[in-house]
């Protein structure tokens, strides 16, 4: 992302072939062309052209509703020969368009204030999950960082597996394959910040940066190597946003377990569908590590089209019924209720997704915490 973008010779760009509009899950699940990515730069010349007809009033909130309407999958940029960047000329404009969101202001207030999404007390992030682990990690609270503490190895947790209980689980296989590869490492506790990605998604990269400023700071006191997190939206900020030192590492989980574990001492012999989180597979090209570990595991990979589960660009804060329609659609063409085989992701958000459209669903690491168990441990 750049400073203040020239909407004017990024539209001239576009050659209004099309072939970004298919590809679209909004598209594919409105049939509608004002919300394909050609049909919200046809809204945008609009707009570019006649800017006080867009100032306020019925057509300044339907052109807001059009460029929210949208998951941030990341399609059209990948399908894109002209190179138009949509994604980045879409979150620009929602820089001036988030007003017209009261859901999404309360999210940048949370934010701003209490520096995670929930606008819970940050103190909480590690509160929860330390509570419901400390049976099976009696050195848990170890693990958190307080001034003085530094490690090489930092796992960054994020907002959703920092607070909502579901990912409990993923944590504790963490937490487990770090001590079976006997891996010292911490997290933030309190002192993770947000990585700014929701923020991002706003438009709002200044704000956004404060809060990555104060991560940067915290991983120097601690003289992280290596930060690793599960979050493919954290893995972009962290990665692309924060100002880290280009001498440390970040990798997604999957990339890290995949460099630490050669074989496993049991493998698992199963047969799962395998869904590429979109902002792992497409934007942080992601694609090989997850595979591999899997194949490592003893998963067999069913692949599915590599295609968006409605999830993302906060399109479950501004249109929940369309997010929901593309993971409908998405479970459908996929045969999800017809075959006996869950799905396995790598991402919370995704995982969430799936889930609550009442389909089993797993992160790899769960099954990787499976297959280093003990059979006691079963
Ligand atoms: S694929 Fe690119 S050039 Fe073609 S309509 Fe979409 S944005 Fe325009
Ligand atoms: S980022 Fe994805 S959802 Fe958004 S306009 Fe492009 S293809 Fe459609």
């Amino acid at each position: 992302m750049t400073g203040k973008i020239d909407i004017t010779e990024l539209l001239k760009k576009c050659v209004q072939c099309g072939s970004c509009i298919l590809i679209c899950p909004i598209y594919r699940a409105t049939g509608q062309e004002v919300f394909s990515p050609r049909g919200k730069l046809y809204y945008l010349k609009l707009k570019d052209a006649l800017p006080e007809k867009f100032d306020d009033g019925e057509l300044a909130k339907d052109y807001a509703s059009t460029i929210f309407t949208c998951a941030f999958c990341g399609r059209c940029v990948e399908t894109c020969s002209s190179e138009v960047k949509l994604t980045d000329i879409f979150r620009e404009q929602r820089k001036d368009t988030v007003k017209l969101f009261p859901k999404l202001m309360q999210i940048e207030e949370n934010i701003n204030d209490e520096m995670n999404v929930y606008g819970l007390d940050n103190e909480m992030r590690s509160e929860s999950w330390t509570m419901e682990l400390e049976d099976d990690f009696p050195d848990i609270e170890d693990k958190i960082y307080s001034k003085g503490k530094t490690s090489d190895i930092v796992f960054f947790v994020g907002c959703l597996m920092s607070f909502r209980s579901r990912h409990t689980n993923v944590l504790k296989s963490i937490f487990k394959v770090m001590k079976y590869i006997d891996e010292d490492y911490l997290v933030l506790g309190g002192e993770e910040f947000c990585c700014g990605h929701p923020l991002d998604l706003l438009g709002k990269v200044e704000e956004a940066d404060e809060l990555r400023a104060h991560n940067t700071e915290v991983f120097n006191k601690i003289k992280a190597k290596t930060i690793v997190t599960d979050c493919p939206g954290c893995l972009e900020a962290l990665r692309d946003h924060h100002k880290i030192d280009s001498s440390v590492r970040i990798l997604h989980l999957t990339e890290y377990f995949d460099e630490k574990i050669d074989s496993v001492p049991k493998k698992l012999n199963i047969k799962l569908k395998y869904h590429d989180p979109c902002e792992l597979f497409r934007n942080n090209k992601v694609i090989q590590a997850p595979r591999n570990l899997m194949k490592k595991i003893g998963i067999e990979v069913i692949e599915m089209e590599p295609s968006c589960c409605g999830g993302g660009g906060m399109l479950r804060v501004t249109n929940n019924e369309i997010a929901q329609d593309i993971i409908d659609q998405r479970i459908v063409k996929e045969k999800l209720k017809e075959e006996d085989i869950c799905v396995v992701t790598c991402c919370p958000s995704c995982l969430e997704q799936f889930e609550q459209s009442g389909i089993t669903t797993w992160d790899i690491v769960e099954h990787l915490a499976q297959a280093i168990s003990t059979e006691e441990e079963k």
